[in-house]
């Protein structure tokens, strides 16, 4: 078994009721986005694959906060990395509109710094490893915001519930011994909003034309 939060106290599916019970916002996030980008005729598989990635997410991280064991927390972690790594291409791609190559450096560059974060679990409660996302979405905001794109103001906020999401997930085993529960709950319900949030920058910024390529 791995007890990596506060909630949990010993083995069983049912031993983080609030930490599982709160990956509901994750597949709320995956229907708010739905409704967003529905009707939208000019977006094409990239909106069914992110919906299907932040699904992926809200079930592999109840899977892991049900099973705590190794094979569990794989899926709870690749999910996120994958959504992450195509929201990334798909934003650079077609808001910023960067070429290929650029983009695939800074996806790859992504990738890379996700993994080298990964070797360092015992480091801010295992917060580390979102450090280079959290770079991403800093610098994707103020790019938003200077480019005057739709909703300028969109990514800051996001980042600013991605603060508040990382801090809540850092503190949570620092913070039980005052509330039982911990906070990690909190991090999965931020996250839920972060994820529309930029779901909404995206595709509401999305090309009017689908481009044949
Ligand atoms: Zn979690």
């Amino acid at each position: 078994m791995i007890d990596l939060y506060c909630e949990r106290l010993g083995p069983g599916l049912l031993a983080e009721p609030i930490n599982a019970a709160s990956n509901l916002a994750f597949f709320i996030a995956a229907w708010k986005s739905w409704l967003l980008i529905k009707d939208r005729e000019s977006i094409g598989y990239e909106g069914f694959l992110l919906v299907g990635l932040i699904i992926t997410i809200g079930i592999g991280s109840t899977l892991f906060h049900s099973y705590a064991t190794n094979w569990a927390k794989q899926l709870d972690i690749i999910p996120i990395l994958l959504f992450q790594l195509c929201f990334v291409w798909f934003y650079i791609l077609k808001v910023i509109e960067l070429n290929y190559s650029k983009t695939a450096i800074i996806v790859i560059a992504l990738f890379t710094a996700s993994h080298l974060t990964r070797q360092f679990p015992h480091l801010l409660n295992g917060s580390l490893i979102y450090a280079p996302a959290f770079c991403v979405i800093i610098t994707l905001a103020i790019v938003h915001y200077y480019q005057k794109k739709n909703n300028p103001t969109l990514l800051i906020s996001a980042t600013a519930i991605f603060a508040l999401s990382l801090f809540f997930r850092t503190i949570d085993n620092a913070i039980c011994s005052y509330l039982t529960i911990g906070s990690h709950f909190l991090w999965h319900i931020l996250n839920g909003v972060l994820i529309y949030l930029v779901m909404k920058a995206l595709f509401t910024n999305w090309p009017a034309q689908r481009h044949l390529s």
